[in-house]
């Protein structure tokens, strides 16, 4: 079995770190910044083999020349469909990535809606899902579209409720202060902020959280959900149709008017 532990970039991003005690190699996914995980990786004694690259902003692949010039073995992985010049390996949704020194296989899911191209590495009860899906939230639409997000999310949603959801930033505390103005009267909702606050206060990531957590109390991830369309259609002052348009009011609400 694999861990799976952050390593802190920036101010509020995650580089998840996979390795295996008792093996020397290891993988990570999406580092934005090379200094943080050179020194993480030299004070374990760590050779990196691979590269994951969910998309293609800065802040998850600013890192890569860097690494490559400490290890230049490592393969770098990432999606077909992003300009990204530094892939080794171009990805599509369907394929496979074995990391046979880890003992790992992740398959590769198409996750638009960020970006174009955006994908996520799901295998061995982990989702590694970038900026497509965070606790709590979502990513913002930037280069996709909110129909492609908004089905991303539905599709991330019929994975195992105890998969793992590895996000890419600590955003958490401020998504759940949004949800709770989507849904006021959520009970899970309410546990789940009482308890990541207490996370943060004792310096914890709230990262992973559960699909099964996300379904519960994450707005975007119940836009079938009766409050939810509700609040939803109340904020746009117009009936939605279906769970896009529900998405599409919700992301837009909290563009505007939350963050
Ligand atoms: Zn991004």
């Amino acid at each position: 079995m694999i861990d799976i532990r952050p390593i802190p970039a920036f101010d509020d991003n995650y580089i998840w770190l996979l390795s295996r005690a008792g093996y020397n190699g290891c993988a990570v996914v999406d580092p934005g910044d090379e200094d943080p995980v050179i020194e993480r990786l030299q004070s374990e004694g760590l050779t990196l083999d691979a590269i994951l690259i969910t998309h293609k902003h800065g802040d998850h692949v600013g890192g890569i020349g860097g690494l490559k010039a400490v290890w230049p073995d490592a393969v770098v992985y990432g999606p077909a469909g992003e300009p990204i010049r530094t892939l080794e390996e171009r990805l599509h949704g369907g394929d496979r990535v074995e990391l046979d020194g880890l003992g790992v296989g992740f398959d590769v899911l198409d996750v638009p809606g960020h970006t174009e191209g955006h994908i996520a590495y799901y295998g061995h009860g982990a989702l590694l899902c970038g900026d497509t899906l965070f606790a709590g939230g979502c990513g913002r639409v930037f280069s996709g579209t909110f129909d492609q997000l908004s089905d991303s999310l539905i599709r991330i949603g019929r994975l195992p409720p105890e998969t793992r959801a590895y996000c890419a930033h600590e955003y958490t505390l401020a998504n759940l202060g949004f949800a709770a103005w989507v849904e006021p009267g959520n009970a899970d909702l309410e546990a789940r902020t009482g308890r990541d606050r207490a996370r943060r206060e004792r310096g914890e990531p709230t990262v992973p959280s559960t699909i099964g957590e996300e379904l519960a109390s994450n707005p975007f991830m119940r836009t079938d959900q009766a409050g939810v369309i509700a609040a939803a259609g109340n904020w746009a002052d117009s009936e939605l149709a279906d769970r896009a348009a529900v998405f599409r009011a919700l992301r837009t609400w909290k563009d505007k008017d939350y963050d």
